[in-house]
């Protein structure tokens, strides 16, 4: 089983986080050891025999200030703590653990960060009381500040509770079932419908007889439908943003195979519309920052440029005739052009290989070997920590991986020699398709023109060519 996640929260009040998390959903999963939670006491760090770590703010004002040692000792204290755990375990050096600050002056919690930070191995969460806490050791040690909302509360602790709830739920094994965290508020934008248990009548009400059809493409309406409605009625903000993406995505729709880049992120929500109208598209990648853009003739480029990021340096295309325009305008240099394939079904594919699973962190240099080497080795490390790196195993032996690139589309496959001509590449392809399928995205990976072995593996698994090739143009380094 995966390592816990772990939670350690810097607090004046750790009673509060340890009774207020052990209870429900989050004590089962601490006692399954899904995730851990430790609350550290600020004031055993106040180096102050009465245990004060507060005093008056400089410039004047009412109220007190968290000072800036305690707080800075007990987030060290946390920090070497993790790494001796990592060096124990023998796994790669530590990356710089998050340590969010929760305070009503940050940036609003949402259920993309909660997805976000759910891949993260652990957090660290720092909790202000009375007026706050001394800037100086905030711009030292925080990674993230967060707002729960726009309100403020007297300390951090129930913002902290709050995320680490939200958090946890979210992290493989904590809910009974991995469903009921995929379909719920705020996927696709939109609130849940309704929902309605037994008796089938209660106070004169009956519940709404397609939900008893048994008919689950007519339920599955019904609650999209009713998704729809609710939204509209109760956050026309988050309505609005739904409908303009759905309209473009019908529109991107009706050439599936051509923009499958574009339309893979915008359903799975990790792209942000730049422009779009009834003949192009912008968006930009919300991870990569890779700009994509659908369109069919290069004159409709002048109509978005005014829409691109500044600082845009990689641009993802599928229209030939734009490179020598891009190459002029934008001083942008063409890549790799590449075939796109697409699993264009709804239903799974049957993974004929089963011994399937997460590749493990310390293998990251049986992948930095076989794929790409050394200059691959952050990126690997990256898709193994996001949890998008999958290996066959047969035993402890890995005998092929396969991923997902941090735009989306499948890819990063290697198979051991010995295994090429058994069904382990096709079924960890399989698998990623279906894990595309899962998250609400259209299956798609980019194929080098002149990879043929791969070409043939697509057609075979029922992936489809789209007729144009798509492109790649890099910023020319000066
Ligand atoms: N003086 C601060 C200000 O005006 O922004 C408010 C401090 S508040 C009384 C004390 C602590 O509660 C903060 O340091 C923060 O950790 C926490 N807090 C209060 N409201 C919060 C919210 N909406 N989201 C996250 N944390 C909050």
């Amino acid at each position: 089983m995966d390592k816990p996640m772990g939670f350690y929260v810097l607090t004046l009040f750790p009673e509060m986080i340890q009774k207020g998390c052990d209870n429900s959903i989050l004590k089962r999963a601490m006692a399954q050891d899904h995730i851990r939670i430790q609350a550290i006491n600020i004031r055993d760090y106040s180096g102050n025999r009465h245990g004060k770590v507060d005093d008056y703010t400089y410039g004047g004002g009412a109220g007190m200030l968290m000072q800036a040692q305690p707080v800075y000792d007990a987030w060290r204290d946390v920090v070497d703590h993790i790494s001796q755990e990592k060096t124990d375990i023998s796994e790669p050096s530590a990356k710089r653990v998050r340590t969010i600050y929760v305070t009503p002056k940050g940036e609003p919690f949402t259920q993309k960060m909660a997805k976000e930070l759910a891949k993260e191995e652990e957090l660290i969460f720092l909790c202000g009381h009375y007026e706050g806490i001394d800037e100086r050791v905030l711009e030292e040690i925080v990674t993230d500040r967060v707002s729960i909302g726009d309100y403020v509360l007297t300390g951090g602790e129930l913002p902290a509770m709050v995320m680490i709830d939200a958090i946890s739920r979210l992290v493989p094994g904590v809910l009974g079932s991995e469903e009921s965290a995929e379909t719920e508020t705020f996927e696709n934008e939109l609130l849940e419908y309704p929902q309605y248990s037994r008796p089938e009548v209660w106070h004169g009400k009956a519940v709404p007889e397609v939900l008893l059809s048994g008919d689950h493409k007519r339920i599955e309406e019904w609650r999209r439908i009713e998704s729809e409605r609710l939204t509209e009625k109760v956050r026309p903000d988050l309505f609005e943003r739904y409908c303009r993406r759905q309209k473009v995505i019908s529109a991107l729709m009706r050439h599936k195979k051509e923009n499958a880049y574009m339309i893979d992120s915008l359903m799975r929500d990790m792209a942000d519309i730049l422009y779009a109208d009834e003949n192009v598209v912008a968006a930009v990648h919300r991870v990569t920052r890779v700009v994509m853009l659908c369109l069919d003739s290069p004159e409709e480029f002048e109509k978005l440029q005014p829409f691109l990021p500044e600082d845009c340096h990689l641009i993802l295309h599928n229209c030939e005739a734009l490179a020598p325009i891009l190459e002029e305008k934008l001083g942008m240099k063409a890549g790799d052009a590449c075939y796109q394939s697409v699993y264009t079904q709804k239903n799974s594919l049957s993974v004929a290989y089963k011994n399937i699973g997460l590749f493990p962190a310390s293998k990251l240099d049986y992948a930095v070997e076989n794929y790409g080497g050394e200059s691959e080795r952050e990126y690997l490390k990256d898709r193994i920590e996001n949890k998008e790196l999958f290996a066959a195993f047969e035993g402890d032996r890995i005998i092929g991986f396969a991923g997902s690139h941090a735009g989306g589309s499948l890819g990063i496959l290697y198979v051991d020699p010995e295994y090429r001509r058994s069904n382990v590449g096709s079924s960890l392809a399989c698998y990623l398709v279906n894990l595309a399928l899962d998250r609400g995205g259209l299956p798609y990976a980019h194929i080098r023109v002149s990879n043929e072995a791969s070409l043939k593996m697509q057609e075979k698994m029922g992936l489809y060519l789209g007729k144009k090739k798509i492109f790649w143009m890099y910023k020319k380094e000066n």
